[in-house]
């Protein structure tokens, strides 16, 4: 049976407890074991699907259509393990499934409770699925002493009595502040947070202490002193300089060994860290440098383009060179279309990424005009393909060419899709139906055409898999007007049906897909389609 480790957060939210689980996960992985991360998230929504973004940061979609947390794609990104279905629970989840079967009458009369009832379904999620896994991290969202929380912690409680002593830990990260007017770090809040955690009936065995200064030696005893955890086992966690040196700097801090120590396992060997070491050489010295507009609606806060933004990364890493992303909000092109010279020109590729809803979808389809013109490197992504179809359907003078997303049009270029067909046969949807779980989502073929930049691209292939997320989709019925203005349909669904792919053969670098390739680029495999644009990007940097 699988070994399991339960990360809380205590003290401040944000303190990157995704990215240690990612990178604890990481570091076993590199010593040998077979690791599964999840993410468990106390909200009521049932998934984060129809969260803004600016609420929730990017919505992660993995291969069997789950609409989850970002923070697995930092598990993904890191262990290269794909994520699923099971990986990933909200409240809004285990109380919708409760309250169904509560309906159905599966509890014979029973009161239906948080304790045992919500409990006992995160223990049955958290125990599920476990496979040959040596080890199932399981990162709980939010902070201790959250409301939302107290049935997670409730359920972890009991696990770690009912599972043998030495299957369980528990990682507790907190933050040790630093008062400038004093000078010093401040244990304070981390005694308090494993105080509350402890009055939950949760001892931890390991502390990972973030902190902007280093952690003096007299402090880390203090913390292990008042904690009741080995001085050892609390790890200073300094800022790090890149998501991708923190699985290094925790392991030179300890955090691997502590952990497995916390399981009794002291022979196992050091982690093999060739492929991390490599990663972290390419992203500090890089030969070079280029700048990507990112063309898109939710600029304003990073996290909304999480996966795309570690994917321009690993683009850099696969041809050496630092990527520089400037974020364009599209409405500033709708207000001065002067403006689009001035912010693209200096550009080496424009990126149009996914996104929902009209606004800015005019700035997004101008600046597909300005790179086609003007030759520079395009990739449009989903709702960036879509853009690139309308603007080829009005240049060849369909001039109301639109999507039926941004209201009722004569010209349906991009239409709602209500019938596909998936691994388990013929779906279907109503236009106007719930907007929750009911896009086209997770992982579908497409063929590509023979010839074709995009097969070169994938390195010969003739069939792959992406994973999706769309409502809407271009209508094959514009083929011939789109293919007569240099747009051609490189990609298809394997019934031939959806268009999956388009590209201009005429142009140095142009392409969109209907699906987010973003989502599967890792480090040490980063996706042929990044890898590609950043090489057309740094072609493009040689003409300035
Ligand atoms: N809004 C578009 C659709 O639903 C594009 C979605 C996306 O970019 N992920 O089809």
């Amino acid at each position: 049976m699988a070994r399991y480790i339960f990360i809380t957060g205590g003290v401040v939210s944000s303190l990157g407890k995704g990215l240690m689980a990612a990178s604890l996960g990481a570091l076993l992985q590199a010593r040998g074991f077979k690791v599964r991360i999840r993410k468990f998230d106390p909200y009521l929504n049932v998934d984060p699907g129809t969260m803004s973004p600016y609420q929730h940061g990017e919505v992660y979609v993995t291969d069997d259509g789950a609409e989850t947390d970002l923070d697995l794609g930092h598990y993904e990104r890191f262990t290269g393990v794909s994520a699923r279905q099971s990986d990933n629970i909200t409240s809004g989840r285990v109380y919708r499934d409760i309250i169904a079967k509560e309906r159905r009458g599966d509890y014979l009369g029973a009161t239906v409770q948080v304790i045992p009832h919500v409990t006992d379904a995160i223990k049955q999620f958290a125990l599920a699925d476990q496979g040959d896994h040596d080890f199932i991290l399981c990162e709980i969202g939010g902070t201790v002493g959250d409301i939302e929380s107290l049935p997670f912690m409730e359920a972890i409680r009991q696990l770690r009595n009912e599972l043998e002593p030495d299957q369980t830990v528990s990682v507790h990260v907190t933050l040790v502040p630093y008062i400038a007017a004093a000078g010093e770090l401040k244990t304070k809040p981390t005694q308090h947070s494993v105080r509350e955690l402890a009055s939950l009936g949760i001892k931890p065995d390991v502390l990972l202490c973030r902190c902007e200064h280093p952690l003096p030696e007299s402090e880390r005893r203090k913390i292990a002193q008042f904690c009741n955890v080995r001085a050892e086992a609390v790890i200073p966690a300094l800022d790090a300089p890149s998501i991708y040196s923190v699985p290094q700097q925790y392991h030179a801090e300890g955090l691997d060994t502590e952990v497995l120590r916390a399981f009794g396992i002291t022979d196992s060997p050091e982690p093999d860290l060739a492929n991390w070491e490599d990663v972290t050489d390419r992203y500090f010295n890089p030969e070079g440098e280029v700048t990507i507009a990112v063309v898109g609606k939710y600029v304003g806060l990073p996290d909304a383009y999480k996966s795309l933004n570690e994917a321009l990364v690993h683009g850099g890493l696969a041809n050496r060179v630092k990527v520089n992303i400037h974020w364009i909000d599209a409405e500033i092109f709708e207000k001065d279309a002067a403006d689009i010279a001035v912010e693209l020109e200096p550009m080496h590729g424009i990126l149009v990424p996914g996104g929902f809803g009209e606004r800015g979808s005019e700035g997004k389809i101008a600046s597909v005009r300005f790179a086609r013109e003007r030759d520079v490197p395009f990739f449009g992504i989903c709702l960036g393909m879509q853009m690139a179809c309308i603007e080829a359907a009005r240049t060849s003078g369909i001039e109301e060419a639109s999507s039926t997303e941004f209201g009722a049009t004569s010209e349906p270029v991009v239409g709602i899709i209500t019938e596909w067909m998936s691994e388990e046969g013929l779906q279907t949807r109503e236009a106007g139906g719930d907007m929750g779980g009911t896009m086209r989502l997770g992982a579908y073929e497409a063929v590509l055409a023979g010839n074709s930049h995009i097969s070169a691209i994938y390195g010969g292939v003739t069939q792959i898999s992406e994973r999706h997320r769309h409502r809407y989709e271009v209508n094959a019925a514009y083929r011939d007007a789109l293919e007569s203005q240099g747009l051609i349909f490189s990609g298809m669904s394997p019934d031939g049906l959806l268009p999956e792919i388009v590209e201009r053969p005429n142009h140095p670098w142009f392409i969109g897909v209907q699906f987010h390739p973003e989502l599967k680029s890792r480090p040490f495999e980063p996706h042929p389609l990044f890898a590609g644009f950043i090489a057309a990007a740094v072609e493009q940097s040689r003409l300035f």
